[in-house]
């Protein structure tokens, strides 16, 4: 495999390889249309020998509020948020993971939130996307490098116009508009 996983604890390196097996299975069978490069992308940072990503620890945030995790390039942070708390499942990383490695295969923010939420139940940690993604959907004007958005219906679709998922309705985002149309 061609993640470079460094500074975790035993604990946390085990809810990666759990993650990491996760996101090899839905690979396999995915639960919604996956364009055939990001899929080829995803297989060959998963297995492949190249490219190399590194994923790393962010730490805790020393107490100041950390995101779950970034990315750039071919590296991964993962910080102290993102993994479960003690005791539970390993669930709620596979998400975050998955959403970083969509950023590294080139997806843009909508695309990253979309099959993060198509692949994801919120159960098992998938976060619909907050104020601050509609705001980058709209300023990237509704597109990903995969997807496009439907603001109206919430709708994603691919560019074979497959659906991907709809997001949940978000009422900071106007909706009043269509709850009370006039
Ligand atoms: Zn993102």
């Amino acid at each position: 495999m061609a993640l470079r996983i460094r500074g975790f604890n035993g604990a946390q390196r085990r809810a990666i390889a759990v993650s990491r097996s996760m996101i090899a299975r839905r690979l396999g069978e995915p639960p919604c249309p996956v364009p055939r490069d990001l899929c080829e992308e995803l297989e060959a940072i998963l297995s492949a020998r190249r490219p190399v990503v590194d994923v790393a620890y962010g730490g805790d945030g020393d107490g100041r509020r950390t995101p779950y995790a970034r990315s750039a390039g071919y590296r991964i942070l993962l910080y102290g948020r993102a993994f479960p708390p003690r005791g539970g499942g390993a669930a709620r990383l596979a998400p975050i993971l998955f959403h970083e490695l969509i950023h590294i295969a080139r997806g843009w923010e909508l695309d990253a939130e979309a099959f993060e939420n198509a692949w994801f139940t919120p159960q098992e940690g998938a976060r619909p996307p907050t104020p601050e993604d509609w705001t980058i959907f709209k300023a990237q004007r509704y597109r990903g490098w995969w997807v496009r958005l439907q603001p109206r219906t919430r709708r994603v679709t691919d560019y074979a116009d497959r659906l991907v998922v709809t997001f949940p309705f978000s009422p900071s985002k106007g909706g009043a508009r269509w709850q009370n149309p006039r």
